[in-house]
């Protein structure tokens, strides 16, 4: 697959598809990592001399008053403080404005256009990858470079669209993000997956598709609830997922020697942080409780599990680390892989956030910036917006 580096873009009218989808509250932006994290394509397209074309989306467009908070405008000021050098805006997603915008441009000179899903007012042109707006796109430059990973599994007309006009290549961000991935497809043995989070049915997929790969798959969080219900166990007021108590079943008596489940819990009586901290094992549970996090002798357990493995890839939290109390096992086993060093992938929005909120998100291996598109990639499914670069 063509990256940045493979194709000529040298004072070239370059079109990159970002991903600005950053967090604005009042007009102000809150967490510019996003627009960061696309410094490095851009800064090499400035020293290729090319005219530079910015595309992104920013939270979802349904109706007419989502227009102004979803306005792409503060980020072009943002990403001119952080390039300290001047973004232009052309506030409009197509027409005679922004052509005039695209053909005055000179060597050197970035501008941003207004957010891509604007065009999902008239009948979501953007989301269907409506094939009269890519075509669009594509006219106003010379070369595709896609960069946004964080829309990577969607098949939009700003990326898929656009690519299947347009000589086309992955920009460092994607490519970064695909080699950490890649290394999923032949880890490095004894291969440990961690999985938490609320939801059995999010994760199926996931299972699938890892637990052949995997020596080892432990699972915490809410989660970890329906596999113990399924093994019989009391589980009180905890999370259940009722509908996948038979996934569970299935896959506990297919591979019991890979699935590694808690042995005990801090527990409430309701869900609250209020409570004074308290621990149980899974077999004394009564029914009027619920587990918040996983206990002491799971962080042993999990810890030595993990002290074997040469990879690992993590998906969730192990418990609810929203509350202060209730973080301690997830911080715990992410300070663990730090110092022991052990090749981790974190695997993008929650964990990601609670390794954020640790201090130990770039002492990882891999911290994925996708999200969805990562939970994509470990189900084991193609990226649209990446294949259409192939
Ligand atoms: P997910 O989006 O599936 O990764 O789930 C993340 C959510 O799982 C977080 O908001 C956590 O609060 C929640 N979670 C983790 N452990 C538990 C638990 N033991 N009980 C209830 N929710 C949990």
């Amino acid at each position: 697959m063509n990256t940045i580096k493979d194709i000529n873009i040298e004072n070239k009218k370059v079109i990159i598809r970002c991903d600005f989808n950053v967090p604005i509250k009042d007009g102000k932006i809150i967490d510019d990592t996003r627009i960061s994290a696309a410094l490095e394509t851009i800064k090499y397209c400035l020293d290729k001399n090319c005219k530079i074309i910015l595309l992104s989306h920013l939270g979802r467009v349904k109706e007419a008053s989502d227009l102004e908070k979803n306005d792409l405008k503060p980020v072009a000021k943002r990403l001119s403080e952080l390039l300290n050098k001047e973004v232009l805006f052309c506030d409009k997603t197509r027409g005679k404005e922004l052509e005039e915008m695209v053909n005055n441009l000179n060597e050197k000179d970035i501008l941003l256009i207004q957010n891509t899903r604007y065009e999902d007012l008239d009948g979501k042109k953007e989301s269907s990858n409506d094939e009269e707006l890519g075509t669009y796109w594509a006219s106003l430059g010379e070369v595709f470079i896609n960069d946004a990973f964080g829309t990577a599994h969607r098949a939009h007309a700003s990326n898929v669209g656009i690519a299947s006009h347009l000589p086309s290549a992955i920009g460092f961000l994607i490519e970064k993000e695909l080699t950490a991935l890649h290394t999923l497809d032949n880890p490095d043995h004894p291969f440990v997956v961690i999985l938490g989070g609320a939801k059995v049915a999010d994760k199926i997929g996931v299972i699938e598709n890892l637990v052949t790969k995997a020596d080892k798959i432990l699972i915490g969080g809410g989660m970890a609830f329906t596999f113990l219900k399924a093994q019989g166990y009391e589980i009180g007021k905890s999370l259940l997922d009722e509908e996948n108590i038979d996934f569970c079943k299935k896959i506990l008596k297919e591979y019991p020697e890979k699935i590694v489940l808690p042995v005990d819990f801090a527990v409430t009586n309701e869900y609250t942080n209020d409570e004074e901290y308290r621990t149980k094992d899974i077999d004394s549970f009564s029914k009027e409780e619920m587990g918040l996090d996983l206990g002491p002798k799971t962080i042993k357990l999990f810890s030595e599990e993990l002290l074997k493995a040469k990879q690992v890839i993590w998906n969730g939290p192990l418990g609810v680390y929203e509350f202060e109390k209730y973080k301690y096992a997830t911080d715990e086993i992410l300070k663990y892989l730090v110092e022991n060093n052990i090749k981790t992938i974190l695997g993008g929005g929650d964990s990601v956030a609670a390794a954020e909120k640790a201090g130990v998100k770039d002492k990882v291996y891999h911290a994925s910036t996708g999200g969805g598109a990562t939970l994509e990639y470990l189900e084991g499914k193609k990226l649209p917006g990446v294949e259409a670069i192939k």
